[in-house]
């Protein structure tokens, strides 16, 4: 006997007919474990094929349409070994249009002596030019006269597609009422937005109008994900990812964090830490942080500052005031170069104020670390500067106080709370130079207070910069030769550090050559990602020195390095790089009193496009501007690293099109988090939405 129970929506997949274990496996791998989480698998797309179009219509409008007439294939042959070309036509009573199959060699046999057929497929242009079907679905009219309305097509689901997928996704329609809601229904009516198995259903099955331009209206709106099914599914992901937010922030109120005194002298020796007086608005951030500071709830403060805008030296002072109070300090770097300048920085201005500064990176050799754990859990050393390895196990906190993280866009929630958990609620301070656009702000550093240094430091003089052609490349050297004459020095950048066979771009080995011929005489560094820690800091020391005139360097300088002699920076293949990339990288120069060049070197054949989206860089410097162009023509995913934030993994939300929901779904989250639900609806939006792992910290 058969189990005649009905599935439930939060049976195992596996309860499916069709779902084996081998596949559940697989849909597991992807956050697909229950039937109801089948149901999240939504159309990719809807095609109408209820309304049959005359040819002459169908010429006037893109996308599939569904004719109706007499379908006949005149000639069939094969071209080459696996390519097979069939060609015919389809007439009707308006005209005729030249129909053309690949690689169906029975379509001849089959319509040789021509049928009549209800014909779908989308028009296009043959290579000379006259319009035509290619590789149309075809249904028997005889056979068949009952045509689909709106078919929803579904993108494969692992490893189930076609057919199968269709009854596995049947089977899990039929649960869709006993789907559970966890939006409540106060919520739903105020934001006037649909049930979940409202939105799914409508989503699954949509019914269409029969008038024909209200028709044309809907399936336009399901197509661009603009109906009010998207937008609750929409209003979910973004509840998810505030609901997170909403709970970090919860949790972090309940905290306490000892508040840090500052010593009698602290003021008069902070301003003799630094080899400058701080701008105005460094000024006022350091306030901010050291109120912060004060308090006996952890601080949990985002810096914003424009590349070169000196938060390090933010950084250096929030650290002081720890120090004071005989605590530890950690600061996290995204990349070993980036943890080696700051440490770097930090040693010289701390270092000669008692303070034992030191570097923990992937790098140092398995006793050297040792040595350092130790000093770090006996209190020793007090500042400690790295990348990842400072929240490795085996890294035990003697007492520590303030957790620092540098390009915070860089790291994840996760990772940034495990470095967290190493201490008794410490203090938190993140630093970013990607400014972002109000929306993404909210979501993502809703629950921390905001720091911006808004004015770079005085005597700056603006950068040049200037798009050129791969062409250009001897006038370029020619004027590095003479930038370097008369005391600048310069960087070039590749995205590659060899050549691919998949991504055409300038690799840095190939380039080596001509460019050292090219600068004959001048010193010359190579830093990437795949040298050692000791060449690595070699090469930017003598480059800080002044003894290296020029560096050649993929985008592992993206982050940290500070000459300020340098005054050129040329990126190669620019056009392969985000704005945002982009401006960072243009950052490393322009930070001396030199008048600083930045040149942009587009591949051999850049897109009319990706020439259009560098002058963004050319018109501006306001990294503001440059994040929310990026975000426009890229979307958030690409935007340095929101990746990380699980950004990318939102599927309905689109936060530059539903800034309203952003801020709506905060408020949402916070009222959850009143009335004791937050937890509950957050665990069971994350798992629906699959969203980012790294983003749900539980
Ligand atoms: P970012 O904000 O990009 O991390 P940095 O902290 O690396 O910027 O600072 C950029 C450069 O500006 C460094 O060379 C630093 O020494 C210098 N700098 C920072 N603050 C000041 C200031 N108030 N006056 C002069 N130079 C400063
Ligand atoms: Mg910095």
């Amino acid at each position: 006997m058969p189990d005649q129970r009905p599935l439930g929506p939060d049976d195992s997949v596996e309860c499916v007919v069709g779902i084996g274990p081998k596949t559940a496996l697989v849909l597991a791998s992807m956050g697909i474990s229950r039937v109801a989480d089948l149901l999240f698998h939504l159309p990719r797309r809807y095609e109408d094929r209820g309304r049959v179009l005359t040819i002459d219509d169908a010429r006037k409008r893109r996308g599939p349409v569904l004719l109706h007439g007499r379908l006949v294939v005149h000639s069939g042959r094969y071209l080459r070994r696996r390519l097979h070309i069939a060609d015919g036509e389809l007439k009707d009573e308006s005209g005729c249009i030249p129909v053309r199959w690949f690689n169906q060699p029975w379509i001849v046999e089959r319509l040789e002596s021509g049928v009549d057929a209800f014909v779908y497929g989308a028009l296009g242009q043959a290579r000379t030019g006259r319009l035509q079907l290619v590789n149309p679905e075809i249904e028997i009219a005889s056979r068949s006269s009952a045509v689909d309305t709106l078919v929803p097509v579904y993108g494969k689901l692992g490893p189930l597609a076609g057919k199968r997928l269709k009854k596995v996704l049947d089977q899990a329609f039929g649960c869709l009422a006993g789907v559970v809601d966890p939006i409540p229904v106060t919520v739903r009516r105020e934001l006037a937005l649909p049930g979940l198995a409202e939105a799914l259903y409508s989503l699954h099955r949509p019914e269409l109008p029969d008038e024909a331009d209200k028709r044309d209206r809907v399936v336009a709106e399901l197509n661009r994900g603009a109906t009010s099914g998207h937008t609750r599914l929409a209003f979910d992901e973004l509840l998810a990812i505030a609901s997170v937010v909403a709970g970090d922030r919860a949790r972090r109120l309940e905290q306490t964090a000892s508040p840090v005194q500052l010593s009698a002298g602290f003021k008069e020796k902070a301003r003799k830490l630094l080899p400058f007086a701080l701008t105005s608005a460094q000024h006022r951030v350091v306030g901010e942080i050291l109120d912060d500071l004060g308090r006996s709830v952890p601080m949990a403060r985002l810096l914003q500052g424009d590349v070169g805008s000196g938060k390090t030296a933010v950084a250096i002072l929030a650290i002081f005031a720890v120090l004071g109070s005989g605590r530890q300090a950690a600061l996290m770097a995204p990349t070993e170069l980036l943890a080696e300048q700051l440490h770097h920085s930090i040693s010289a201005t701390l270092g000669a104020q008692g303070a034992r500064v030191r570097l923990l990176t992937g790098s140092v050799s398995a006793a050297e670390g040792r040595s350092i754990r130790s000093e770090v859990a006996t209190g020793e050393t007090n500042v400690l500067v790295g990348t990842h390895a400072l929240f490795q196990e085996g890294v035990a906190y003697h007492d520590l106080g303030l957790v620092i993280i540098d390009e915070q866009h860089r790291f994840g929630v996760a990772q940034r709370q495990r470095l967290l958990d190493k201490g008794d609620s410490p203090h938190l301070l993140v630093m970013t130079a990607t400014p972002i656009p109000r929306s993404l702000a909210l979501t993502l550093y809703g629950d921390l207070d905001l720091s911006i240094i808004d004015e770079l430091p005085p005597g700056r003089s603006p950068i040049r910069t200037e798009i050129r052609g791969s062409d250009a490349r001897e006038r370029i050297f020619r004027f590095l030769r003479s930038e370097i004459e008369e005391g600048g020095q310069c960087y070039i950048v590749y995205p590659l550090i060899e050549t691919s066979d998949t991504i055409a771009a300038a690799a840095l080995q190939e380039h080596e050559a001509g460019v050292r011929k090219a600068l004959d005489g001048v010193e010359i560094g190579i830093l990437h990602g795949r040298l050692g820690r000791e060449d690595r800091e070699r090469v930017s020391e003598r480059f800080r020195t002044g003894k290296l005139k020029a560096i050649l360097a993929t985008t592992v300088i993206e982050v940290g390095v500070d000459v300020p002699a340098a005054s050129v920076m040329v990126i190669e293949s620019a056009d392969r790089f985000g704005l945002s990339q982009l401006h960072q990288l243009r950052g490393r120069v322009g930070r001396g009193a030199r008048q600083s060049w930045c040149i942009l070197v587009t591949s051999d054949e850049p897109t009319e496009g990706a020439r259009q989206r560098l002058r963004v860089l050319e018109q501006t410097t306001d990294g503001f501007a440059i994040a929310e162009a990026d975000l426009e023509h890229r979307g958030p995913g690409e935007l340095t690293g929101m990746r990380q934030w699980g950004v990318e993994s939102l599927r309905f939300a689109n936060l530059l099109r539903h800034p309203e929901l952003v801020v709506r779904t905060r408020s949402v989250a916070r009222q959850l988090a009143r009335q004791g639900r937050l937890d509950e609806v957050r665990e069971e939006l994350l798992r629906r939405h699959r969203i980012g792992a790294e983003f749900s910290i539980g």
